[in-house]
Formats: structure tokens, sequence, C-alpha cells
């Protein structure tokens, strides 16, 4: 079965990187399928699927929609995935209108791993819906979203590899800035505050700056209108067409466009002033997005700053995979590596836990039954040094798992004498005298 998943694999990989895969954005009824669907659909063609293997290769990837990490973006971590155990990963964050998302997955390993790398709105039902992928040859995915909502990002290598990865994740904005050296920490009145004693509400941004600074292009376009309005002064419309939107500058002292005249981002469109309702207010631009169909949105997240790097540092990749144990009386395991996300698991003293991935602050790990969440690393402690060390009382059966059905790798007799190395519910992981590890029922 091995030599047919390697052919599979083979011709999959072959087949897959000739198609141009199409990436979105996806939705609708006639959405193309994705990287990831096309490969769980050649698995099952090749009958795959009624593998242990290609079955839980499915699982993973349904599994990592539901059980996601909530993060906070720019965030990296790195990890491990090995090629005997489908891995896939889920991370929920907060997707606004107006935001980029890159996501980059760099993998090191032996062979060239495809990584499939999806993206899913979640709906009110919390149900993930597929936005956007990315192609089949790439580790990189940027998008727009669209729609205010959980966005899940889900990474899954293809079967039969392994190697280290990092991901990071990070946000710009959609907009370039429209005033020339500024950016959102100019920004003094925002969307949605009460304007004539309540009788509208500001639908813009105002950005101060000197009289004749340049008003910039914020996406390529097409110039809609310019003209005189009584609130707006001097103003000038931008058909953002790519996103169904039209951006107005207002209170221009003068502007530099014609209507039907094609900009690109940067252009200067005019120059800040304070005409219409601003006269007795000091030069600002007034900046505001209306979208086609819904009208006015808040243009604050298409164009704040972006975050820059992600600031976690990565696990050494040297720890990958490491045994470690709980070295505090008690510790809590949570869904999502920061001091304020759910506790999903609670352990006592020496409990036992690998290290799957995560960042020098939260490490990602596992629990000896398979749950996973995060644990502050300074909670922890290697398990390779002995707890104590102890002689067999009674024959015990040495197991692979902390698990009373798992496979028997060998009978020890009475007296065998073991080094305790870190407990897991009725289970003790232990080494021999050879250095050979297994789970030994409590002593
Ligand atoms: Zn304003």
């Amino acid at each position: 079965m091995k030599r047919s998943l390697h052919n599979f694999l083979l011709l999959f990989t072959l087949g897959l990187l000739n198609a141009c895969t199409s990436t979105g954005p996806a939705g609708g009824l006639f959405q193309s399928a994705s990287p990831h669907e096309q490969y769980e659909l050649a698995l099952t063609d090749a009958k795959l699927n009624r593998t242990a293997l290609g079955r839980d290769w499915v699982t993973a990837g349904q599994r990592a929609l539901r059980d996601s990490f909530r993060i906070s973006v720019p965030y990296r971590e790195s990890g491990y995935f090995g090629a005997n155990r489908p891995f896939a990963i889920g991370y929920r964050i907060n997707g606004q209108r107006g935001d980029k998302f890159l996501v980059r997955v760099e993998v090191q390993g032996q062979q060239e791993a495809l990584v499939f790398i999806d993206v899913f709105a979640l709906d009110e039902q919390d149900q993930p819906d597929r936005t956007v992928s990315a192609k089949a040859d790439t580790n990189v995915l940027t998008w727009e979203v669209r729609r205010t909502r959980t966005h899940l990002i889900r990474i899954q290598p293809e079967l039969l590899r392994s190697g280290r990865y990092t991901i990071s994740i990070t946000r710009e904005p959609v907009l370039s800035f429209p005033v020339k050296g500024l950016d959102s920490r100019n920004i003094s009145s925002y969307f949605g505050v009460p304007r004539d004693g309540g009788r509208r509400r500001h639908e813009g941004v105002d950005i101060f700056a000197p009289r004749g600074t340049p008003a910039l292009a914020g996406a390529n376009g097409i110039i809609s209108r310019v003209g005189v309005n009584q609130l707006g002064g001097n103003v000038v419309f931008l058909s953002d067409n790519d996103r169904g939107q039209n951006l107005y500058y207002a209170h221009l002292d003068r502007w530099t466009v014609r209507d039907g005249q094609r900009v690109s981002v940067g252009d200067t469109v005019g120059f800040v002033g304070n005409t219409g309702n601003a006269q007795t207010t000091a030069p600002h631009l007034h900046f505001g997005i209306y979208t086609f169909g819904e009208g006015a949105v808040d243009p604050l997240p298409y164009i704040r700053r972006g975050l820059g790097p992600a600031r976690q540092t990565p696990l050494a990749p040297s720890r990958l995979g490491d045994s470690v144990r709980i070295n505090a009386t008690r510790a809590v395991v949570r869904l999502a590596p920061n001091g304020d996300s759910p506790v999903v698991h609670e352990l006592p003293r020496s409990s036992a836990l690998t290290l799957l991935g995560g960042t020098t602050e939260w490490l990602r790990v596992e629990l000896p039954d398979g749950r996973m969440g995060y644990v502050a690393n300074s909670l922890v402690e290697s398990a390779g040094k002995s707890l104590r060390r102890v002689s067999l009382p009674a024959p015990a059966d040495l197991r692979d798992a902390a698990d009373s059905r798992a496979a028997i790798i060998r009978e020890l007799p009475g007296n065998t004498v073991v080094e305790v190395l870190a407990v897991a519910g009725g289970f003790q992981l232990v080494r021999l005298a050879g250095g050979l590890t297994g789970w030994v029922a409590r002593i």
C-alpha cells in the first residue's frame, strides 16, 4: 500500500503543477475546486481514502476547521509534521473589511512538500465557507477581506512528507495612505462620530496636514467625478472598480485630475485644503469610501498601518518533537497562545507532553491522548532527566502509548529497574537501562 501511495503522490503532484490551478476569490455556485479539494478527490479516485493514512489525512483537515486556535496578527510559530501522521492546523483571526492578510509557510524537509493553504469565512452558525486558496505550488497566500468576519486559515501538507515549518501571518492595509508623508497615526476624527449636533454621522476620516500637501490615489482606478459640493468643497471621486467602491477626497484646496482620468496608486489627485464646510477648521483631507450598493463604510481598516513582521520568536527547531513535562504543581493548557485564552485542560506536575511547535513564550503541545493546546514555556521542562528510579514490583507491559489498548513494545519482568520520566493519567513514561522508552501502568 505504501508503494501505491507513493505512486499516487508523484502522479498527483505532477498533475497539479501542470494544471495551472485557479485560486479564487471563490464564492458562488461554480467555484472551482481548491488544490486541497482536488487532492482529496484524487485520493478518493485512487481509493486511498479507504486506507488508514488517507482517512487520517481527510480527518486531520476536517478537525483543523473545528479545533482551530484563535490568534492575533501578526503571528509566527514554528513546528514539525511527521510523514507517519497526517497533520493540519487551523488559526482563527478577526478579519475586518479592508484588511489584507499575508500567510507564508516555510518548510524545510528532505523532500519538497506541497502545502495547502485555505482560507474560510465563518458564517453566523460558525460554519466555514471557503474564500480563497493558495496555488498548489506556492506556500504563500495574500487576500483582502471583503466582509467583516472571523476567518479561519487552514494549513495542511500533503501525505507522506515530513518537515519543519514556520508559519507567519501579517496584516497590511488594502489601500495606500491618501496623504503624502503621513500614515494612520495622523487620523484625528473617525468614521461614525456624530456631526451637526447628531443630525448626521461622519462618513469618513479626517487627516490633518499643512495646506498644499498632496492627496494621493489610494488605489489604481479612474476618476469618476471632480467637482464642488456644499459640505465637501472641492472634491474628487476615484472609482476603485476592482473592489466595487469609490474613494472620496473632500475639502481639497484644488484638484489636479479630470473626469475619466486613469490614475495609479500614489498619483496626486489634489492638494489638502479646507474648502466646503471646513472653512473654519485647519486644512485637512476628509477621506471616505462609498461601496457600490452598501454606501459609506469605515475607511480605517483600508488605510491603517500594517503591523510589520511578527514579534514572536519561533521555537528552536532542535526542540520540536521533544518530550517535556510540567514542572509546576499545576499547569493549564490553553486554546490559543495567550494568557487570556480559554483553558482547555489542567495538568498536574510531571504530566507528559510532546512539543509540536510554537514560540519561545508559548509552546504548542500534544497530550498523550492526542489533545492539543498551548502551554507557557516557563511551565515545562525536558522529560529527559529521570524523576526517580524504581524497581517494578510485578511484571508489566511496556506500551507505545499511555493507553491500555496501545501496542506492547516489550513484556517487562518483575524487578526490572526503570527511570520514571513523566506521567499521564494512570500511566508513567519510563526509560529502561538500554535507553528504550515506553509507557507502563502506574506503579
Ligand atoms: Zn470629515
